[in-house]
Formats: structure tokens, sequence, C-alpha cells
């Protein structure tokens, strides 16, 4: 059991994502990652610890980052 272990959900949105890869740049713990379309992928999403950089900084808004309950 992980006791004060928060866990996110990285949600790209494809269909707005232009492959500029800011978000891949300001994020700390390197979650994002380029796949074979050229559109934002969260590759390590159990690494994130939410600072919502990448969120901020994509200027198409195709990233949401949110809170995720964990179930174990
Ligand atoms: S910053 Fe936004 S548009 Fe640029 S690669 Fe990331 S998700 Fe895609
Ligand atoms: S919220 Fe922070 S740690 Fe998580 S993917 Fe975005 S930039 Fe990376």
């Amino acid at each position: 059991m992980r006791l004060l272990s928060k866990k996110f959900k990285v949600g790209v949105n494809t269909a707005w994502c232009k492959g500029c890869s800011l978000c891949m740049g300001v994020c700390p713990k390197s979650v994002l990652e380029m796949n074979d379309r050229m559109k934002s992928t969260p590759k390590r999403e159990d690494d994130c610890i939410g600072c919502r950089q990448c969120e901020n900084i994509c200027p198409d808004l195709a990233i949401t980052v949110k809170e995720a309950r964990e179930n174990v």
C-alpha cells in the first residue's frame, strides 16, 4: 500500500496536438514523448507529479492533467 502518493492522469487531445514538443521540454519528469504520428503521448504517467506545466505551456490547450483516484 502506498500512502501519500498521488496519481495523475495526463490526457492529450491528439486532434489538437500539433507536435510542437513544448510540453516535453517543460516536463520535469519526462512523462511525455512524441509518438510516431507526431503527437505528444504520456509514456511515463506514473512519474507525473501533477505540476501542470505541460498543461499551461501547450499553445493548443491539448493537455489536461487530473488527479486520479487509486483503488488498491
Ligand atoms: S505542447 Fe501541446 S501541441 Fe505541443 S506537442 Fe505538447 S500537447 Fe502537442
Ligand atoms: S503535470 Fe508536470 S510532471 Fe505531469 S506530465 Fe505535466 S509537466 Fe510532466
